[in-house]
Parts: C-alpha cells; sequence; structure tokens
C-alpha cells in the first residue's frame, strides 16, 4: 500500500520551519518562500537541549522539515 502525505505542512526554504498549508508568509523568520516539497520532520522542544537541532542551526523550538527543496 502506497503511503501518502497527509501532514498540511509547507516549509520554509529560509529558515525550515513547518508552517501551515494555507500560510503565504513563514510566521518564524517573515519569509513567503515556502516550498510544499520538503522530506522528513523534526520537532524541536528545547534547542538548549538537542544538539541535534543546534548542529542544524535551529535556533527557537517548532516544528521543521530536515530537507526543503
Ligand atoms: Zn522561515
Amino acid at each position: 500500500m502506497a503511503r501518502r502525505r497527509t501532514l498540511p505542512f509547507k516549509a520554509c526554504r529560509r529558515c525550515k520551519s513547518l508552517v501551515p498549508k494555507e500560510a503565504t508568509r513563514c510566521p518564524v523568520c517573515g519569509s513567503t518562500d515556502l516550498s510544499e516539497n520538503w522530506e522528513g520532520a523534526i520537532i524541536v522542544l528545547s534547542v538548549e537541549r538537542s544538539k541535534l537541532a543546534k548542529s542544524l542551526g535551529f535556533e527557537k523550538p517548532g516544528k521543521y522539515a530536515l530537507r526543503v527543496r
């Protein structure tokens, strides 16, 4: 069975935040460069405690895409 992606998000190309699909502007950085073509999601609860978040450059808690095309 094929799995369909049903997550209602787009990803910001500038900061990689996941934003609602109906959004036209990233609420985090203000960019309008949003992509529906993204892969992998990471939820950052605490940047201080997450080495992965730090290494990926995420500075605030939130939902992020790992790869944005
Ligand atoms: Zn952004």
